[in-house]
């Protein structure tokens, strides 16, 4: 298949709906983002790699570092995990306090807010200490994406931790349920640090070929995970990936996928590929608008969809 071709055409096709959405301004320091950024980044499990549009541009990964964090502490505490989130699609905004407060202060899942903030909590725990714990997770980042360089951008979580009330509501809520071991404000300024890493969709399609390929890296031969652990990341991609939306993604895409508040979107074509697509506004669900659109027209153009 000529994939170059296909993303072309893609580039090509979004032109009118670039721009289209919303910036996400609660976290102030990404609001100035240009709106009408794109690119698209494909990268298979044999390495060959095609792109289009701003793919070495960086970005604030947000919430695809959720992904990141949940591999690490699915590494180290296996199923014992399970005790502390779930993996039902959550049916309601990201950052939810709601039905936290009804379930007793465990969250649905890892790609809430809440949920990651627990997982955020399980690694400080683990290695003793917020900064051991971020630097793991982005070792972790700089080993799969194959680039050392990779770091955060420190305005950005700063900016986060400043307007960030609502997930430190949802930290202390947590802690008052017990589902939370480390300082409250501790964990909510290590957790806006992971998302705050920046990475291009090239860096992001080439970290997804682990998940791509049954917990392996196929270019260095790393195992990551289990076949097994990488399925269920993959099967809670699928289901809860995308917030309140998740049901559509797999219904328009139908593959597992990911995305993020800076607008980067990434998916797994299990066996074949890891893919990220890039594009800074949001729709209503807080998902990138032209991202969702130029993955939908990926899986029409490719048919490469899990169903
Ligand atoms: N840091 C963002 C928050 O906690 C991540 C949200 C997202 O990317 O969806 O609000």
């Amino acid at each position: 298949m000529d994939y170059q071709a296909i993303l072309e055409e893609i580039s090509h096709e979004i032109q009118p709906e670039l721009g289209r959405g919303k910036v996400a301004d609660y976290i102030p320091a990404l609001s100035s983002v240009d709106p009408h950024q794109f690119a698209f980044s494909i990268i298979t499990t044999k390495g060959d790699a095609y792109h289009i549009g701003a793919y070495e541009t960086s970005f604030s990964i947000q919430s695809i570092s959720k992904l990141f964090a949940f591999t690490l502490a699915l590494d180290i505490y296996g199923s014992d995990l399970y005790q502390r989130v779930g993996v039902e699609p959550s049916g309601n905004p990201f950052n939810s306090l709601v039905q936290l407060e009804y379930e007793q202060g465990i969250p649905r899942n890892p790609f809430i807010n809440a949920g990651a903030i627990v997982i955020t909590d399980l690694l400080i725990s683990h290695y003793r200490d917020d900064y051991k714990a971020y630097e793991q997770i982005l070792s972790f980042v700089r080993a799969v994406s194959d680039d050392l360089a990779i770091s955060f951008d420190p305005i950005v979580s700063s900016s986060e931790m400043d307007h960030g009330f609502r997930n430190l509501a949802l930290a202390n809520l947590m802690k008052s349920f017990d589902n939370l071991q480390n300082d409250p404000r501790s964990v909510v300024q290590t957790y806006f640090k992971q998302c705050a890493i920046s990475m291009s969709t090239q860096k992001l399609a080439r970290s997804m070929l682990y998940l791509a390929n049954a917990g392996t890296d196929p270019i260095t031969n790393r195992r990551y995970l289990t076949p097994q652990q990488a399925r269920r990341i993959n099967a809670v991609m699928l289901t809860c990936g995308h917030y309140d939306a998740s049901g559509e993604f797999a219904f328009h895409v139908g593959l597992p996928g990911k995305s993020g508040v800076g607008g980067g979107v990434v998916a797994v074509v299990p066996n074949k590929m890891g893919i990220c697509v890039w594009s800074p506004a949001l729709n209503r669900y807080g998902n990138s608008h032209v991202g969702t659109l130029a993955l939908q027209k990926f899986v029409e153009k490719t048919g490469l969809s899990i169903f």
